[in-house]
């Protein structure tokens, strides 16, 4: 049975940068869980990032920058390897992760500005998983990963 990786705040885990609790209530999350197909991970937690933490935007030029200045991009590169670890432990061939996050945006993130405007992109998470072939969903199209999942 086809594992996933998911967000950990989609299942309403305390990892979200302002410490908020932002549950993804789905059917298909609910049925995923009772599965045993979840595998939940927060790249920023696993990265070394506390939460609270200040917000953080991925600049033009790549760099992940917090409100603050402080440059964070080593923190989020080790998130994403260890969201890549963890699928290559499961042999995960799909993710879903929350989207327009610096980390786990997979059509959108915010523009770096920290203006609240969002522009097409991907997150650094996003990025490493899709380069060694994962696909990556968001909430928004959840029930396309739910068509390419095999049921056996
Ligand atoms: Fe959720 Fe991803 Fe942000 Fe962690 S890094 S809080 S899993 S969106």
């Amino acid at each position: 049975m086809d594992k996933i990786l998911i967000s950990a705040c989609f299942l309403g885990e305390k990892v979200r940068y302002n410490g908020e609790v932002k549950r993804l209530s789905h059917p298909l999350i609910t049925q995923w869980s009772k599965q045993g197909r979840l595998i939940s991970l927060c790249p920023e937690s696993a990265g070394g990032l506390p939460t609270p933490r200040p917000p953080a935007e991925k600049q033009p030029n790549g760099q992940i920058i917090m409100t603050t200045g402080r440059n964070v991009t080593q923190a989020f590169l080790s998130g994403a390897q260890r969201a890549l670890a963890l699928c290559q432990q499961y042999q995960i061939k799909y993710a879903l992760l929350k989207e327009s996050s610096p980390s786990c945006g997979s059509s959108t993130v915010y523009d770096g500005s920290f203006t609240n405007k969002k522009i097409a992109g991907q997150g650094v998470t996003t990025e490493l998983l899709r380069h060694h072939n994962i696909l990556v969903f968001s909430e928004n199209n959840i029930e396309h990963l739910a068509k390419l999942l095999k049921t056996g």
